[in-house]
């Protein structure tokens, strides 16, 4: 599976906002956002131009994608899918991008950030309704029971996850059991349920031209 394989930090720095990539290190004074706040590369320092218009389209549909780790095609599939159904085409695209496995094993609280999360799934340590699942983009459905698998509990990586969010508040559309690093949907997240700070109308208007 296709996957970017290059710096995160740079994507961040590229928007110019924190996309939370990385973690723990996300939330610390080593965050490159923090430190070098403007675009990366030779002329990133003189790229200040105000952007409007296609422009500001184009940079918003880059920064969901960024933010939920996809690639432009599967992107694009979530978009016309969304746009098929009956509903707010906008509102539609962003629920099929929180119900993705790895997003909800992120926002569950057992790993620090989606590419973590996402990395879990792949090698097997999550099983939803009780069956190993291993495709990160697996949609979840309301009902579905979310666990990491018995061995994976003792990984380094899913116990640093689960003392970083312990004081975190889960999203209301999941229930989270952390003794037993489990998870269930209660329902399908609406639009006010998605704290992801993006404009949805803007790559409605950018796919729709
Ligand atoms: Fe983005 Fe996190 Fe890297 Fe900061 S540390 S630039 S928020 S990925």
């Amino acid at each position: 599976m296709a996957r970017y394989k290059g710096p995160v930090c740079r994507l961040c720095r590229r928007e110019g906002m924190k996309l939370f990539l990385k973690g723990a290190k996300c939330f610390t004074d080593k965050c490159p956002v923090e430190k070098r706040n403007f675009a990366p590369g030779q002329h990133g320092k003189d790229r200040r131009a105000k952007v409007v218009g296609y422009g500001l389209q184009l940079r918003e549909k880059q920064k969901t994608k960024r933010i939920y780790f996809t690639l432009e095609n599967q992107f694009r599939n979530y978009f016309e899918k969304a746009a098929r159904k009956p509903g707010v085409t906008g509102e539609l695209l962003l629920q099929q991008l929180e119900r993705r496995l790895d997003n909800v094993i992120y926002r569950l609280g057992f790993a620090t950030s989606r590419r973590q999360a996402r990395q879990l799934v792949r090698h097997g340590h999550i099983d939803v309704n009780s069956r190993r699942v291993n495709i990160p983009s697996f949609q979840v459905s309301t009902g579905d029971e979310i666990q990491v698998r018995e061995k994976a509990r003792k990984l380094t990586v899913v116990e640093g996850a689960s003392e970083f969010s312990s004081h975190q508040p889960v999203v209301p559309w999941l229930e989270v059991d952390r003794d037993n690093l489990k998870g269930r949907v209660l329902s399908l997240p609406k639009r006010e349920d998605i704290a992801t700070p993006v404009n949805e109308q803007l790559i409605v208007e950018l796919y729709s031209k």
